[in-house]
């Protein structure tokens, strides 16, 4: 029997299969990360797992090898620094054998597993901005993950950034928050032409552009809250990724396009619990 466990900022969902039949699925406020342990080994009370998949919202340690494995690292989430969330999470839940990925290159997985892909990235814009990587069905996980939501955004953009680490960088730009400043209130009211998302189109590019030179992907999967309330945003940073690229690097028709898979972040961590009991 697997346990998938995928932590957010705000809420944590956990769901049992056995074989392919779900037994469970609940979606959890996340608190203190202790009571939040607790809460999911509530709900799975009176299954017996044998093995769990982790997608975690990062930074966490997701190298295979490191006696660190699982823990989480400098987070602006309160209470969350250095909790040692893999660890707590196989100890409560008795699994014989787990595995740990970020929630966006679980996503990566259960994407590219769907597509048959061998190399994919996923983008989500959400409350941040990253940036899951995959290549012949493995992710980069040592000696650590990818942080790709972090690369410059387009230096013509005259928003200074919201981010605590790089002001400008492309989740500074574009994320959530960033909107928020950017607009001066809710970015949810604005209209589908306010040039606003252009910007956010140019900054996206950028960081689209920026994977193509460095891991070319056959597709990019543009997920999270941001893509998923202005669909129109794909197609508009594919076309700003290609102007960029010039005739250097191709950008395929239909590069960028929206998730194929339900809730891919949970499927992953599925395929994360297929990984554990393969080890
Ligand atoms: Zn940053």
């Amino acid at each position: 029997m697997r346990v998938a466990v995928l932590t957010g900022g705000t809420h944590v969902h956990v769901a049992l299969r056995e074989g392919e039949r779900e037994l469970l699925r609940e979606t959890l406020p996340a608190g203190a990360p202790g009571a939040t342990v607790a809460a999911v080994a509530d709900r799975v009370a009176g299954h017996r797992p044998d093995v769990l998949g982790l997608a975690s919202f990062g930074p966490i340690d997701v190298d295979p090898a490191s006696p660190t494995r699982g823990h989480l690292r400098a987070t602006p989430k309160p209470g969350w620094n250095d909790f040692p969330l893999g660890p707590e999470l196989a100890r409560a839940l008795g699994v014989a054998a787990w595995a740990v990925d970020t929630d966006v290159n679980a996503a990566a997985r259960a994407e590219a597993a769907h597509g048959g892909e061998t190399a994919l990235a996923y983008v989500t814009v959400g409350t941040g901005v990253g940036v899951g990587w995959v290549h012949q069905g493995r992710t980069a996980r040592a000696p650590d993950h990818p942080e790709a939501g972090h690369l410059p955004g387009d230096p013509a953009d005259p928003f200074r950034g919201v981010c605590t680490f790089h002001g400008a960088c492309v989740e500074g730009l574009v994320s959530g928050p960033a909107l928020r400043a950017r607009s001066g209130g809710d970015p949810a009211a604005l209209s589908d032409d306010d040039p606003l998302w252009d910007w956010v189109a140019r900054d996206l590019a950028h960081l689209v552009h920026a994977v193509m030179l460095l891991v070319p992907v056959e597709r990019v999967i543009l997920g999270g809250g941001v893509p998923e309330a202005r669909p129109f945003l794909g197609g508009l940073v594919e076309a700003r990724a290609r102007a960029l690229a010039g005739a250097y690097r191709r950008i395929p028709e239909g590069l960028v396009g929206p998730p194929r898979v339900t809730r891919p972040d949970l499927e992953g961590a599925f395929l994360l619990a297929d990984e554990a009991r393969a080890w």
